[in-house]
Parts: C-alpha cells; sequence; structure tokens
C-alpha cells in the first residue's frame, strides 16, 4: 500500500493563506492551515484591519475560479473614478477607464476574509487551525515550532511549509536569519492612519458614492474609499516625522486645525476625526523584496509575505490572488515541490518587482500630479489614444487594474514607453485640443509594438 503524502502546512489564513488553501484543496493535496489569529468568523471584533479594500480584474478573475465572486455580489461598491478634492475646491472625477465596465471594487476586508475562510472550511473542508501561531523553524530538525491556543508548543515538518503570514512573515525573517535568503526591506517615510466618514443622518453617503475620493496635498493626502452602509472609510497617508508629520500633530488643538485647514469640506462631515486620530495607531507602509523565494522543496513565501508593497495602486492583494493561480499552476505542471516553487519564483518575481515599482510612482500620482494640469492633458491623450488604438494603447492604469492577461512587467515596460510619447506629444499642449491627433496617432503606431507581439514574449508556466 502506498503512503500518503505528508500534509501541506500553510502559515496564515489571511487573504493569501484562505484562497491558495482552498485551490490546493482542489487539486487534492492535504492541506492544514494555521492562523496565529481566533476565528474571524466567531470573533468579528477579532476580525483584524476594519478598512476596506480595492479589488480589480486580477483579484476578481482568481475570486471567480473558486466561484466566491457571485457571492460577492451586492457587498462590491464599483468606483468609477478619482474623486478629486483640490485646495481651490473644484472637484471633478477623473473617470478610470475609458468603457463602463473599467470600475474597480471597494470590498470590506473583514467580509471578504469571512466568505473566503466560510468557502475553505465549509466547501472544501479545509483543516483551519486558528490560534496556532508560528514561533520559529528548526532548520536542522526539518520543523517549524507553533504554539497552540493554550500556549504549548507543537512541531510541524516543513515538506512543504507554504508561508502566507504577510508583510512581517516571521518564515521570511527565519530564512533571512539563516542566510538561506536575501532580504531587503525599504520603509517609507510616510505612515497611514484610518478615519470614519459616517453615513448622513437620513442614511445616505456623505460624498458621491461611485468613486474613491482623493484629496491630494502634495506631500500628503487623504482618501476615502466607499462602503456599502454609506459610510467611507477614510485613510490619511503623512509623514512620520518632520512638519507636518503624525509626529508633530500631537495634540488635539494641532490636529483640530491640521483638518480645518487642509481638508474643509470633509472635516465637518468626520465627527469622530480627533477621537479616531488618538485612538488608532499609524500604521507601517513598505516595500519588501526578497530573493528566492523559497528554499529547496522546504519552504515557499507566498503573497505579502514574499513582497508586500505599498498601497498606492490598490493592488497588494489582487497581486496575492494572482500569486495563488500561478502557484496552483506550477503545482499541475510539476512533479516536485522544489521544481514547483523555482517555476512560481521565475514567474513572479519580475511581476512583484513591477508592481512594487509602479505602486510607489502612484503615490506621486495621487498626492500631487492628479491636479497637474500637465498630467491631466496627458490623461485626456492616453484615453484618446486608447479609443483610437485598442490592440496598441492602453493607459498603464488600466494595463494594471483592468488587464489582468498583461502581466505587470509588461505594463511597466509599455508604460515607461507610453509615459515618453505622451510627454513629448503634450509638451506644448495645455488642452487636448491643441494636440493633433491624427499625427499623434501616427507617431505611436510607429514606436510601439502592438500589445499582442508583446504578448507572445511572456513566459507562461
Ligand atoms: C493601508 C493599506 C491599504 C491597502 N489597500 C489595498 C487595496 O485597496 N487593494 C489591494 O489589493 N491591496 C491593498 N492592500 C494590501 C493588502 O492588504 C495585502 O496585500 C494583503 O492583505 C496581503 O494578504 P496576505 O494574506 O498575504 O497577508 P495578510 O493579510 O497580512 O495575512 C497574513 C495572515 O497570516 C497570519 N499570521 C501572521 N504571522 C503568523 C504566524 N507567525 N503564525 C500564524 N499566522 C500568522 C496573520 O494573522 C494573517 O491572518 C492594502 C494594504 C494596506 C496596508
Amino acid at each position: 500500500m502506498s503512503k500518503a503524502p505528508p500534509p501541506v502546512a500553510l502559515v496564515g489564513a489571511g487573504p493569501t493563506g484562505a484562497l491558495l488553501a482552498i485551490l490546493l484543496k482542489r487539486r487534492g493535496s492535504h492541506v492544514v492551515v494555521y492562523e496565529a489569529r481566533p476565528d474571524p468568523r466567531r470573533h468579528p471584533e477579532e476580525s483584524g484591519r476594519s478598512i476596506n479594500l480595492a479589488l480589480a480584474a486580477r483579484g476578481i478573475r482568481a475570486l471567480e475560479q473558486v466561484g466566491l465572486l457571485e457571492r460577492l455580489r451586492g457587498k462590491l461598491v464599483p468606483m468609477r473614478g478619482r474623486f478629486v478634492h483640490p485646495r481651490d475646491g473644484r472637484t471633478a472625477l477623473q473617470p478610470y477607464g475609458t468603457r463602463a465596465d473599467e470600475t474597480i471594487h471597494s470590498i470590506s476586508r473583514a467580509t471578504l476574509g469571512r466568505l473566503l475562510l466560510d468557502v475553505a472550511v465549509g466547501e472544501y473542508g479545509v483543516d483551519v487551525r486558528f490560534e496556532h501561531r508560528l514561533d520559529a523553524i528548526d532548520w536542522h530538525a526539518g520543523h517549524a515550532v507553533l504554539r497552540d491556543p493554550h500556549d504549548h508548543p507543537i512541531e510541524v515538518p516543513i515538506r512543504p511549509l507554504i508561508a502566507c503570514d504577510g508583510a512581517g512573515s516571521r518564515v521570511r525573517r527565519s530564512l533571512a536569519d539563516t542566510r538561506r535568503i536575501e532580504v531587503y526591506e525599504e520603509a517609507l517615510e510616510h505612515g497611514y492612519k484610518e478615519l470614519s466618514i459616517p453615513a448622513m443622518t437620513d442614511g445616505t453617503a456623505a460624498l458621491p458614492r461611485e468613486a474613491l475620493h482623493v484629496w491630494p496635498r502634495g506631500d500628503h493626502m487623504l482618501i476615502a474609499l466607499p462602503n456599502d452602509d454609506g459610510s467611507f472609510t477614510a485613510t490619511l497617508f503623512l509623514r512620520r516625522r518632520g512638519s507636518p508629520s503624525f509626529e508633530s500633530l500631537a495634540d488635539r488643538r494641532a490636529i483640530a486645525t491640521f483638518f480645518d485647514e487642509d481638508f474643509p469640506d470633509i472635516a465637518p462631515r468626520m465627527p469622530q476625526r480627533i477621537a479616531d486620530w488618538c485612538d488608532r495607531p499609524v500604521g507601517f507602509l513598505g516595500t519588501v523584496r526578497a530573493a528566492p523565494w523559497y528554499h529547496r522543496d522546504q519552504v515557499v513565501l507566498v503573497g505579502d509575505a514574499a513582497h508586500a508593497v505599498v498601497p498606492f495602486h490598490g493592488q497588494g492583494m489582487n497581486c496575492c490572488f494572482e500569486d495563488c493561480l500561478a502557484l496552483d499552476a506550477c503545482v499541475a505542471a510539476y512533479g516536485d515541490w522544489e521544481s514547483r516553487f523555482a517555476a512560481f519564483y521565475a514567474l513572479r518575481k519580475p511581476n512583484a518587482d513591477a508592481i512594487a515599482a509602479m505602486s510607489l510612482e502612484n503615490y506621486e500620482e495621487m498626492r500631487a500630479k492628479v491636479v497637474d494640469p500637465r498630467f491631466q492633458v496627458q490623461s485626456a491623450l492616453a484615453h484618446e489614444l486608447e479609443r483610437r488604438l485598442p490592440d496598441r494603447f492602453i493607459p498603464r492604469y488600466s494595463m494594471v487594474m483592468f488587464h489582468p492577461e498583461i502581466p505587470y512587467q509588461l505594463a511597466e515596460r509599455r508604460g515607461r514607453i507610453q509615459a515618453g510619447l505622451l510627454a513629448a506629444l503634450t509638451a506644448d499642449a495645455s488642452s487636448l485640443a491643441d494636440v493633433d491627433l491624427d499625427a499623434a496617432q501616427r507617431v505611436v503606431e510607429a514606436q510601439l509594438a502592438p500589445i499582442a507581439q508583446d504578448l507572445s514574449s511572456v513566459t507562461k508556466v
């Protein structure tokens, strides 16, 4: 009789771990998931961060594959564009795409997390052990040491162990400390704080609902994403030190003045702003780069554990979900874990590096460029070129958010060429009417390859 293979140990039941467990279970693997926190379906107050997330085409594609998207309908709030609130009060909606279906969706992190676990446990029978925290890895003995709910140590073999334990990954730290991989963690000088914008007393939304609101203030910004009950969750991104900063705004009066001066239109609709500020911690933001993401056939890092990015493209979780599909495809394509991990890393590393770079660049776009007239002309031209040449020119933002068939790596490469063309074509223009559109079309046709041509050179599993 052949012996059943040992269970795959997966650490972390966040979005990455829960989705990956479903995919592996569907392939017939015996997966045991270890999660440090209590079950968020039974302890909603402990379900973690309250914020909502932007879900875009890459994440949607993954959720569709496990039949989850249907169950999310009704809980997603579409966002059709950026609703920009400049200092001068002249607000404007900047649509994200050229087509009506080019929207991103706001979803509550807690709702999505609970649903993923419901499906993993209820429908696929995944064995999830909550309140089991990975403490350390004993590389010589070949096991991980976890603490159970009674704080007793338990040993779990690491052949293999899949680490989905997030940006602060313990597993990554152990791999780096023992020089099995190289890790570079780059902290952003800015942190963030979440604040609430409740629905109006009659239940209507305090702001136009189907948009992601941005208050760009040059060096910092406030954003707000809609919730399905008419409220918004706002996030302030601000320097940790300097002036103004989370450190310099140290008392209630300074905080109140900051809101009155920088965000006078929305401050009155945030009655809890000072209490929220005082009660909620400053969140850390940074980029994690690791190489490689695996060690032999023993351990692989997936999701934020491998490549946390700053949140300014709204792609962190979307990228993690793409990772899950990629690892699942590698499991199907190769017979041993080391080949699977190596193929997964080769496929995803260049894409993770690309979205990390684009996410950093997007911070400047959101907090400053969106109110720059040059950016607005270039955006208008980019959309016009997409209408004229849809097989050749797609604005970079749209490639990332609405075109999962275009890998991040390709979106970044083509985006760089497109940025150069847009800058040159709008050098003397103060509006789209100043641009010779037929000449612009000819320049793009001469200098930018059709997308299909580039796609044929992309590495697949
Ligand atoms: C402010 C902010 C806004 C964001 N907005 C967006 C957005 O709009 N769109 C988007 O796509 N992404 C967004 N992201 C990114 C997104 O949150 C992450 O990419 C995503 O949560 C990563 O999922 P993960 O499962 O890999 O890690 P996590 O969500 O961090 O989950 C890791 C899990 O592992 C568990 N764990 C950790 N350590 C251990 C241990 N030692 N033992 C056992 N379990 C452990 C944790 O409890 C947790 O459940 C945002 C991030 C931030 C900070």
